[in-house]
């Protein structure tokens, strides 16, 4: 196992790879591919809560940058990490895994609303629970809203499965020495600006003692193969 005594999980996935090879918005092909690793992940026995982005779709900052108003830039980011939540759970649910939608964003004839102890009960059930709208409120991203969620659910771990495989000291689309940390401490991550998750989620996820594992979510099999201590990441945590 790469984390032991590790029970609970919060998988967050940007909304990028539900696109797959698309330039925009949601490939259900390759959701049901991210579905299965969902399920194969959930077949080694832990309890999972889901947080998907929604930059597939929309991101408020760069509506911001075309002249919209912030905040409302982002609720329509919120909304678009709804939209990622359904076609998730849709795809869970053809795989025969139970699944819950909540929303920070009240919607109730689409899904629940965030009810942590409905959650819990959720995931006593074995229902996999995929929080959606991040923390509910503009001036965040999904990463704060799963650092929140992972803390307030308890999780042993949060793993942000993304298209790189782990945390590089420069970015490796650019760079190609640019060399991958195996750990590194939350102090590091902020103090040198590692661009791995915003500000705001990795100190929740310091101050709860959380570790934060990064890994490529591309490659057939590796959220189960990451989970059992055989492949690619970056783990963030405490100095030892
Ligand atoms: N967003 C927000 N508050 C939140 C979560 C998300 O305002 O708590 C908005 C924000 O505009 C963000 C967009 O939703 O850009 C999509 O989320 P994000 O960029 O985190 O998605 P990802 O990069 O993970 O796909």
């Amino acid at each position: 196992m790469l984390l032991p005594d590790t029970k609970r999980i919060l998988l967050k996935l940007s909304g990028e790879v539900l696109m797959g090879e698309q330039e925009f918005g949601i490939d259900p092909s390759y959701v049901m591919r991210l579905a299965e690793e969902v399920k194969a992940a959930k077949e080694t026995g832990l309890q999972i809560c889901l947080v998907i982005g929604g930059g597939n779709i929309f991101r408020g900052m760069a509506g911001a940058a075309q002249g919209m108003d912030r905040a409302q830039a982002d609720y329509m980011g919120m909304l678009a990490t709804v939209m990622n939540a359904l076609a998730m759970q849709s795809a869970l649910e053809q795989l025969g895994v139970d699944t819950r939608v909540q929303s920070a964003i009240q919607m109730d004839q689409v899904c629940e609303p965030v009810i942590r102890r409905r959650a819990e009960r959720h995931l006593e059930k074995g229902r996999i629970v995929i929080f959606a709208a991040g923390v509910g409120a503009p001036y965040f991203t999904t990463d704060s809203g799963a650092a929140l969620r992972a803390a307030e659910m308890r999780c042993d771990a949060l793993l942000k499965g993304t298209s790189v495989d782990g945390i590089y000291d420069s970015d490796p689309k650019r760079n190609p020495d640019a060399t991958r940390f195996d750990t590194v401490s939350y102090d590091q991550v902020l103090a040198s600006n590692l661009k791995v998750m915003d500000a705001s989620a990795v100190a929740l996820c310091r101050d709860n003692n959380i570790p934060i594992v990064v890994f490529s979510i591309r490659e057939r099999g590796n959220v189960a193969r990451v989970l059992a201590g055989e492949g690619v990441q970056t783990i963030v945590k405490e100095d030892q």
